[in-house]
């Protein structure tokens, strides 16, 4: 017998004493978002739960019966109260009546909003007929990997009944609608003694007449197959056993980040996606099995699953014993055109003729022995969340394998979900991407006062932004700003000093390991000095030659060879200075320093335009407000040059610009913002001043 204490088994959370303070709307969250919270229960947005609550019909005043759903989109985990639909028990009886069969489900859907209690504005899912018409007051519909892996087995009808017993029937694989709707009622009336239903390919539904009792219904029957995995699974071979072997780790994310500029070039010519890198054990047993190729093949079984993450995965022929990974990347180009063929092959033999157009043609997760898996998408959660929900593929295929033999979905039953016209009409109802959605930038000084702007504007904008600095901490702190304010996924940091090689050189292999590559790169870090030049000792010199002249040239040296490997052109914006092109009292080192940052970008511009990076400046001028190097001794030395005192600087600054206007961090922003961006696609080599207007540093 199994250890059990080893097992893994979900926990009640329950707590009776937060429960009595709420009413049933209130209870239904509550119990969602416990349910949603781990993922062996439901994956990310998948899942729904359902109460139905007796209310006063705000026209009538009288009470009715009304269905509280989760809404189309969000997920069960997260979602406030303003995430249920919420409709009328009895209009959705109704509807039983002009229902006119499994070849016309599909417009009930349109029959939903007329049910709508309330005015709320919350559409109603597909599922609501799962819910609405089982016979109890709470329904939840959950995706438990223990639970799909029973569902995805070949003989998964008798596997239920041998773990579950009566407690829990099973119903033939059917596309969520209104037919499953009424097949779930019918069976739920002619099995009055059953908690719940396994649904072939798809996941789990219990129900319960409380709140509490659903809620630890579903626990139950989860734990219960959990158990049975444990017991099965434990000490047995796996996925026909390992014929790889994981690399170290260090290794795995260096092939990683070596491979995923090398894919997202190669996928990324119309929508630029991001990367994300994944090889936590349970993908290092799969990655690394006899059953790889095989059981990859086979497709994700669960819709939520395929829906994510495409129907099949692309295994990248890569000998982890070799450690080849020049031949990983020499075949890619056939490898990711083979997945495009078969792709579109998929498309062709089960399109209908309304199917909407094909999608994007290429694989969003990429399955590599030794190292782990590689996914791609439209922004970092997405590619995240794919990876997860491939991961509950992983673990469904590594119970339903090891029981008995693993199916996926049928080919056209997966196509008619993939294509559906109501999957359609929810993508097109979803935002436009913003302007730099899918593009990942590199901000070097990213915790000083303007690298701190530059990199929010890049955010905002929908960027993936990498911060570095020097100054650990307040990286770390910047960092952490961000991640509340734009969602943790979207930013990463990399203490380094821009005049180390080897730091510059791993910083950018960071980033191709976290997001897939990079393909803005703002140079920004910076220092500031002031002496007479016979004042100004070799030191003070170097230190600005150092930081400014090869700190810039090795970040643009880095960022070229990435994106020449990438092949998805680049931007290159320099943060230099009014300085590098007016001459300015007792500052020759800083001075020469930025011109030479001027010229090195006309030189990049030069380069790098034929593989279509474009180089351009932006020139500050007597940015005060946040900036560092205007807190210290930078400041003292300017006041003295121009005989004022430290605090009435800004104001000089301010009335000596031609438009009598400070320069804030965001101005600056905003111009590199311009020139990173496809607004500025067809201008390099250029510079734009943003010092409020000064003769002296006009361009000619
Ligand atoms: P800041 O001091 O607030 O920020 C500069 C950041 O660069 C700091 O966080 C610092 O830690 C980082 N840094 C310094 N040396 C580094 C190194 N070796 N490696 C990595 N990071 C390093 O200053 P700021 O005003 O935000 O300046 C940003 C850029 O703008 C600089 O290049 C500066 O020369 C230029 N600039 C500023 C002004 C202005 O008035 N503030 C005017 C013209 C040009």
């Amino acid at each position: 017998m199994a250890d059990l204490a080893e097992i893994q088994l979900l926990e009640n959370r329950w707590d009776d004493a937060v429960a009595a303070r709420l009413d049933e709307p209130g209870l239904l969250l509550y119990r969602s978002n416990l349910l949603g919270a781990d993922k062996r229960i439901t994956n990310y947005g998948g899942g729904n739960t359902s109460a139905k609550v007796a209310m006063k019909d705000p026209l009538s005043g009288e009470m009715v019966q009304v269905l509280w759903v989760k809404g189309s989109g969000g997920d069960v985990g997260t979602m406030k109260l303003d995430g249920f639909s919420t409709l009328y028990q009895d209009k959705l009886e109704r509807l039983k009546g002009i229902y006119r069969g499994p070849d016309y489900e599909d417009e009930m859907v349109g029959y939903l909003p007329h049910c709508t209690f309330n005015l709320n504005p919350r559409a109603a899912s597909i599922d609501t007929p799962l819910h609405a018409y089982l016979p109890y007051a709470h329904v939840d519909h959950m995706h438990p990997d223990a639970v799909i892996a029973i569902a995805a087995t070949e003989n998964s009808k008798a596997l239920t009944r041998e773990i579950f017993g009566e407690e829990i029937g099973w119903l033939p694989w059917r596309r969520p609608g209104f037919q499953l709707g009424l097949d779930l009622s019918a069976f739920a009336k002619a099995n009055p003694k059953a908690k719940g239903v396994v649904l072939e390919s798809h996941g789990l539904f219990t129900w319960g007449d409380t709140a509490k009792e659903a809620y630890e219904t579903t626990l139950r029957i989860i734990n219960t197959a959990i158990r049975f995995f444990d017991r099965k699974t434990r000490g047995a071979t796996v996925f026909g056993g390992a014929v790889a072997s994981a690399l170290d780790g260090a290794t795995r994310k260096a092939i990683a980040a070596r491979l995923m500029p090398e894919i997202r070039g190669r996928i990324g010519g119309g929508e630029k996606k991001v990367g994300h890198f994944d090889d936590q054990p349970a993908v290092l047993e799969f990655v690394n099995s006899a059953e790889l190729r095989p059981l990859a093949a086979l497709g994700t079984s669960c819709p939520d699953h395929f829906l994510r993450t495409k129907i099949r995965p692309l295994v990248l022929d890569f000998d982890p014993a070799s450690g080849d990974v020049d031949a990983v990347v020499a075949g890619l180009d056939r490898a990711v055109a083979a997945y495009r063929d078969d792709y579109a092959g998929y498309y062709e033999r089960c399109k209908h003729p309304d199917s909407p157009a094909i999608r994007d043609p290429n694989a969003v997760i990429y399955l590599v022995p030794g190292v782990g898996m590689l996914s791609f998408a439209r922004d970092k959660a997405t590619a995240r969340i794919a990876a997860e929900f491939y991961v509950n593929a992983i673990n469904v295929m590594r119970g339903a394998s090891t029981v008995g033999t693993y199916v996926g979905l049928p080919e056209q039953e997966a196509f008619d979900i993939e294509y559906w016209l109501l999957e359609e009409a929810k993508l097109q109802r979803m935002p436009k991407p913003k302007s730099l959605a899918g593009r990942v930038a590199l901000v070097t000084g990213a915790a000083g006062g303007i690298g701190r702007a530059i990199a929010g504007k890049l955010l905002s904008e929908g960027a993936c932004v990498v911060l570095t600095d020097i100054d650990a901490g307040a990286l770390g702190e910047t960092e952490a700003g961000f991640a509340k304010a734009f969602g943790a996924d979207q930013v990463r940091s990399v203490a380094l000093d821009v005049t180390d090689e080897t730091a510059v050189a791993d910083g950018f292999i960071r980033a191709a390991a976290e997001f897939g590559g990079v393909d803005i790169l703002v140079s920004n870090a910076g220092i500031s000095s002031s002496a007479p030049i016979e004042e100004t000792g070799l030191d003070m010199w170097n230190r600005n030659m150092d930081i400014l002249a090869k700190g810039y040239f090795l970040v643009a040296r880095e960022a070229f060879r990435l994106f020449r490997r990438q092949k998805l052109g680049g931007s290159v914006v320099f943060i230099a200075s009014k300085n590098g092109l007016a001459a300015s009292p007792n500052a020759a080192a800083y001075c020469t320093a930025k011109a030479a940052e001027i010229h090195l970008a006309r030189c990049l511009a030069l380069e790098g335009a034929d593989v279509g990076i474009r180089v351009n400046v932006v020139n500050p001028d007597a940015v005060l407000r946040g900036s560092k190097i205007w807190t210290g001794e930078w400041r003292e030395q300017r006041a003295a040059a121009y005989k004022l005192s430290p605090d009435e600087l800004e104001e000089h600054y301010r009335k000596r610009s031609m438009l009598k206007l400070s320069v804030f961090p965001e101005d600056i922003a905003e111009a590199v913002y311009f020139l990173a961006s496809d607004l500025a696609a067809k201008s390099t080599g250029n510079i734009i001043n943003v010092d409020a207007g000064n003769a002296q540093s006009f361009t000619r």
